[in-house]
């Protein structure tokens, strides 16, 4: 039988597109808005309302600020107005984590239960960056999380309770939770967290943590959620990364539940345009369906039967539904899989020894060229003309740059060596390469092992009997396991770092070998790769002339005021990454960085320029008594803002002899240490606090106190603030002026 020359390019493409497509759940929430005239489910416009309340102004509202006071007293107000009778739950929060501690007010209430025993907490943090009017992060929760109490309150009682925490001081460390684990009496009643977050201000809401043994979990996640966006490999990625939500502190606890997020538009995290016209109302539909299901099924669950000593490893289909099988079966799948791939290549496949070592140096060729392509392409997609860390505004030049530079390398690796070594040798050899490489991840990262597990079942299974046809539906499988992890990456990894998005490609480069081998011996190779050259060009030009940053995906770009005592103050700039010609131009900052010690301590690479100075005095400090015992130097001592600052600071240099610190009571620093050491003090206002030093005695003894205020916005503070490119916003702590003294005890 004749088969035509590009039935098979052709298959490859639609089968690629049509992995895209089903992924596109990944870009954006796979949901409908709910009207707020319907009352039968959780609504976005109806939440998007309660949020609009809240945080109209616009302003940001870190802890201790007047505009948190205000938001504290509009949930509360809108509690009491769906019938509960809400508490403030008050007090100063210290950690040795992120050292430092935070004047926290949580907001809490209980909608009752059919029976009393353990309950279901849903949480969600109601303070912002000092910098940020957080309408995302994580203003969305916490209107979800009220339009969820009013559901529950005008319906029948469950059968636990639901504890609602509207948690303060997140953004400090955590610290409103751990005030509400540590020492709120119905932490111990709870036996169950869900949390709801955002990294970004779009994209779907993904369940991204469970806490350990979670196979019930994952199977009630996978009865009740209607749009599942949810994978194990997931969970192994954040484990790895030093991110935080509240949910660690409950899950050190031993707790389990549900963390969401939406995490598309990352550049706009902790941005001051995280606000109301940037949060796509579809992430928030996506959230709080997903919050009240999880909500609803496990509060009439019978709690004993949600523990597990196992895990799951799951995946969503297209956020369809969730295939979920317990992670120890991973290992012992790849080994019966890899035994029956052995069996494919020796009993059908029947290649000869020279054929088979062709085979292989092809298959290491795409296995070197592929990153190596990636790290090229990060130059035009990455590097030039600027930088973007994450989140790129236009991705999809870069992303159709990378797909087709992958196919263009196993095209020319099937060419130039593959074509030597014959079709039935590359499948061969690529199938064990898959085979062994998943029980490699099946051992090592179980939760990984999905991508590589589910198109190699399908190749055992049905190259039993047809290798071949198993080829093509196995790269199916293969082309969209592959691309969803390379489109999930976009979250961690920018276009600087395209030799590492590139590794994911790997898990549809390895199967399309073989069939680009047939390709070529039918001889519809050849305008084949130029096509795919072109595309590469054509994409990465596009990808290099498109801009990185944009008034929607700005470049973070904080203006600086600091002012030490006895010495000139100064305007710098600030943000992840360097500002960038266009704003140092714009702002007037000289193109050359120097070093200065952020906080008087840690030394950085900064643009900065002459200040005017302004009103900012520094914190007082007064030594209140101070004694040396047992070679130790203790010294107390009271510190205070004189100004409204949002964090009041206490710096101790490099090689500083202080052992320890505590903050009215609570220790902060438990230990001597050699580099610069930094205690944040959030949300005290005006508020003096005691704070202990204990040193070796017999050294020098100084220390850098200072506090952060948001920039008033008149005169030079003004002027450079509008001269700021829209491409470029404030974020974390915002435009900033920092007032300092150095002080020796
Ligand atoms: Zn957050």
């Amino acid at each position: 039988m004749m088969r035509p020359r590009w039935a098979l390019p052709g298959l490859v493409i639609a089968l690629l597109a049509g992995a895209l497509l089903l992924l596109r759940g990944l870009d954006r929430a796979p949901v409908r808005i709910v009207a707020a005239t319907d009352h039968s489910t959780f609504s976005a416009e109806r939440a998007f309302g309660h949020l609009r309340d809240l945080i109209g102004e616009n302003v940001a509202h870190p802890p201790g600020s007047a505009a948190q006071r205000r938001i504290e007293a509009r949930i509360l107000g809108k509690l009491a107005t769906s019938g509960y009778s809400p508490e403030v739950q008050a007090g100063l929060q210290c950690s040795p984590l992120a050292a430092g501690c935070t004047q926290v007010r949580n907001i809490v209430a209980v909608r009752k239960g059919r029976e009393g025993g353990p309950a279901v907490m849903l949480t969600a943090h109601y303070d912002s960056v000092p910098g940020s009017a957080a309408a995302a992060d994580d203003g969305a929760g916490v209107a979800a999380m009220l339009d969820i109490a009013d559901l529950l309150a005008t319906r029948a009682p469950l059968r636990h309770d639901v504890v609602l925490l509207f948690a303060d001081g997140e953004e400090s460390g955590l610290r409103g939770a751990m005030f509400f684990a540590q020492r709120h009496p119905l932490m111990r009643r709870v036996g169950l967290v869900v949390n709801l977050e955002a990294r970004g201000v779009s994209g779907p809401s993904a369940m991204f943590e469970t806490g350990a043994g979670n196979e019930a979990l994952i199977r009630l996640f996978g009865e009740v959620v209607a749009r599942p966006a949810a994978n194990s490999l997931l969970y192994e990625v954040y484990r790895r990364m030093p991110n935080d939500t509240d949910f660690s502190v409950y899950r050190r606890d031993g707790q389990r539940g549900f963390n969401f997020a939406f995490t598309r538009g990352a550049s706009l995290y902790h941005s001051s345009r995280d606000d109301l016209a940037h949060l796509d109302l579809h992430s928030l539909q996506h959230q709080g369906d997903n919050a009240l299901a999880v909500l609803l099924g496990s509060a009439e669950a019978p709690f004993a039967s949600l523990r597990a000593d196992r895990d799951a490893s799951y995946v969503d289909i297209a956020t369809r539904g969730l295939l979920a099988w317990p992670a120890t079966w991973n290992a012992a799948a790849a080994a019966i899989l890899f035994l029956l791939t052995l069996v494919i290549v020796v009993r059908r496949l029947r290649v000869g020894w020279r054929p088979a070592g062709r085979a292989w140096l092809s298959i290491l060729a795409v296995v070197l060229l592929l990153p190596l392509a990636g790290w090229l392409l990060s130059w035009p997609l990455g590097h030039w003309p600027d930088a973007n860390p994450l989140d790129h505004p236009h991705p999809w030049p870069g992303r159709i740059a990378l797909i087709a530079a992958a196919l263009l390398v196993v095209l020319a690796c099937a060419r130039w060596l593959g074509r030597e070594a014959g079709v039935a040798a590359v499948l061969g050899a690529t199938w064990i390469l898959v085979a062994i490489l998943t029980l490699a991840i099946a051992v090592v990262v179980p939760g990984a092992a999905w991508a590589l597990l589910l198109p190699l079942l399908v190749f055992a299974l049905v190259g039993l009997r047809w290798p071949r046809a198993a080829a093509a539906l196995a790269f199916a499988v293969a082309a969209w396991s592959s691309l969803y992890v390379f489109l999930l990456a976009d979250v961690v990894l920018g276009f600087k770092l395209s030799q590492l998005k590139m590794l994911p490609l790997l898990v549809l480069a390895l199967p399309l070998l073989p069939l680009a081998v047939a390709c070529v011996e039918r001889g519809s190779s050849r305008r084949l790769f130029t096509g795919l050259g072109v595309i590469v060009l054509a994409a990465s030009l596009a990808g290099w002339w498109v801009p990185a940053h944009t008034f929607d995906r700005p470049r973070g770009v904080n203006l600086v005021h600091v002012q030490e005592e006895g010495a000139a103050p100064l305007w710098y700039l600030e943000g992840y990454e360097e500002p960038g010609r266009a704003v140092l131009d714009a702002m007037q900052f000289p193109a050359t960085s120097r070093t200065l010690r952020r906080y008087g301590v840690q030394p950085r690479e900064v643009h900065a320029k002459p200040a005017p100075p302004l009103a900012a005095p520094p914190p007082a400090l007064s030594i209140d008594d101070e004694a040396v015992r047992d070679g130790r130097r203790i010294v107390r001592a009271t510190l205070r803002s004189q100004r409204d600052a949002f964090t009041l600071l206490l710096a101790l240099p490099e090689g500083s002899p202080v052992e320890g610190v505590r903050v009215e009571g609570q220790p902060v620093i438990e230990a001597a240490a050699p580099g610069p050491r930094v205690v944040g003090l959030h949300g005290l206002g005006y508020a003096p606090v005691r704070i202990e030093l204990t040193a070796r005695a017999g050294l020098p003894l100084e220390i850098v106190v200072l506090d952060i205020a948001p920039l008033v916005k008149s005169g030079e503070s003004a002027r450079l603030m509008q001269q700021r490119p829209a491409e470029a916003a404030p974020l974390q702590n915002g435009d900033q002026s920092i007032a300092l003294r150095r002080v020796r005890l």
